[in-house]
């Protein structure tokens, strides 16, 4: 059998992580199988969903090159079949009208709670077939509340629900719109879908879709529910613990296959790999291999695996990655010094905000000053930093190696340690103590701007 999956979002906000980790885990079963992973917006609730977010969920999928085969299916242009089906669900006499007022239900609600009953529907109407009136009636499944529903989950194993829990569940509603219940059955019927992978928030929802397929008389398909993603602290995870969506992760400087690889990893293993690139992950995944614990996000683990991916890139690519994140246009000169300190300077950052904070040293002189700089103005240290001006004045080329050299003698000659001469130029270059190596950035800014900003630094009144 061929492989039919599908990622079905609501545009009725930003997409959750989660729900990226559910497409990723959906489109890796699909090209591991060599099937389709096809895309459904599910945009019914007309009140919430927006096409700015639907273009943003496309554009997420673009950018973690989830492909999805064919067209995108809009679910409201398929309401039409929803009613179809309901209807006909009727005159087969497995769904009915039921024309119980809202106010009716709510006495009958109030009743059962206050008898410490949970509330069902009653099925009053079962029987009515044809009594329909418009802005009214609704349309309910006639459920079979008997024997029991058996879901063998592909994540979460064999689950089996009393069918006497459920109730009669709504189809139409009065207004003639379907529920989502009745809308998502049908579109994995008309898609053709295989299988069903979606986050286990879903899974009491699955035993009342399953009714549905039934009452259609329709092939069930098979039915994965993974767990939801927690923050560390156990709760969902959500904006309250920094960052939930998948635009916070790309804001906060996290490169797509980073992404990609942690929301992999999380739930799901392939022995002791931790580093697994996109082909490899769809060579091995299963979604059967996935766990039925909940997830727990790891920041620390996804900044090292970014900081990884970034090692990994061309200095070239990174520099694109990260251009969006110095929020200002680049020279010729400023983007070729950048490249040159690219090593070392990827290899003191884990995310591209970090990056292009620290590339700023190739871009401008410093607009501010770190506390820890002030000491280094103090007579001895300008002494010091003059005498370096004087080396790098009267050296042909300037090259990393011989400058260490030479700031080595001097640092001997006036009895102080290397670091003393390499964090006061630092502080002059800089406007900070942390870098990479001095006498690297010297080389790569070259005689002019390095002089020029230690002057600057000296002539400083802080
Ligand atoms: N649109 C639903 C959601 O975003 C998903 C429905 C499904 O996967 O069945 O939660």
């Amino acid at each position: 059998m061929a492989v039919v999956v599908r990622f079905a979002p609501s545009p009725t906000g930003v997409l959750h992580i989660g729900s990226v980790r559910t497409a990723l885990f959906n489109w890796l079963y699909a090209r591991h199988n060599g099937g389709k992973f096809l895309l459904r917006i599910e945009d019914t609730d007309k009140l919430r969903s927006t096409e700015e977010n639907a273009q943003s969920i496309l554009r997420i999928l673009k950018w973690l090159q989830l492909d999805w085969d064919g067209e995108p299916v809009i679910q409201s242009s398929c309401v039409e079949r929803h009613k179809e089906v309901a209807h006909n669900l009727v005159k087969e006499g497995r769904a009915y009208f039921c024309n119980c007022s809202p106010e009716e239900l709510a006495l009958k609600k109030e009743a059962a709670i206050k008898d410490g009953k949970s509330y069902k529907y009653d099925g009053k109407c079962r029987e009515n077939t044809t009594n329909y009136i418009e802005g009214k009636s609704v349309i309910r499944l006639r459920s079979d509340l008997t024997g029991a529903t058996t879901l063998n989950d592909l994540v979460q194993g064999g689950i089996i629900t009393e069918n006497s829990q459920l109730d009669d569940l709504v189809l139409l509603r009065s207004d003639g719109t379907p529920t989502y219940m009745l809308s998502v059955v049908v579109d994995d019927h008309d898609m053709d879908i295989t299988h069903v992978i979606r986050g286990d928030d879903h899974l009491t929802n699955t035993f009342r879709q399953i009714q549905i397929y039934q009452a259609c008389g329709w092939n069930i398909p098979n039915f994965g529910h993974i767990p939801l993603i927690y923050g560390p602290d156990g709760a969902k995870l959500s904006k309250r613990h920094g960052a939930a969506s998948a635009q916070d992760y790309i804001d906060l400087g996290y490169l797509s296959e980073a992404i990609f690889n942690y929301l992999l990893r999380l739930g799901w293993s392939h022995g002791d790999e931790e580093i697994i690139g996109r082909k490899d992950a769809v060579e091995w995944f299963d979604i059967c291999d996935v766990g039925q614990s909940p997830a727990r996000f790891d920041m620390a683990k996804l900044q090292n695996l970014n900081a990884h991916y970034m090692k990994a890139r061309d200095n070239d690519s990174i520099l694109e990655c990260m251009k969006p994140f110095l929020k200002r246009e680049l020279s010729d000169i400023q983007a070729q010094r950048i490249i040159r300190g690219m090593d070392s300077l990827k290899a003191r950052a884990k995310t591209l905000v970090d990056l292009a904070e620290s590339s700023l040293i190739y871009v401008t002189e410093p607009d501010g000053f770190d506390e820890g700089c002030v000491k280094y103005l103090m007579p001895e240290n300008i002494d010091l930093l003059k005498d370096m001006i004087e080396i790098i004045q009267n050296s042909e080329s300037i090259q990393q190696d011989s400058l260490l050299e030479s700031a080595k003698s001097l640092a001997n000659k006036n009895g102080v340690k290397l670091v003393e001469v390499a964090q006061a130029l630092r502080s002059a270059l800089c406007g900070r103590l942390v870098s990479p190596s001095v006498f690297e950035i010297i080389e790569i800014l070259g005689k002019d701007e390095t002089i020029h900003r230690i002057r600057r630094f000296i002539s400083m009144d802080m």
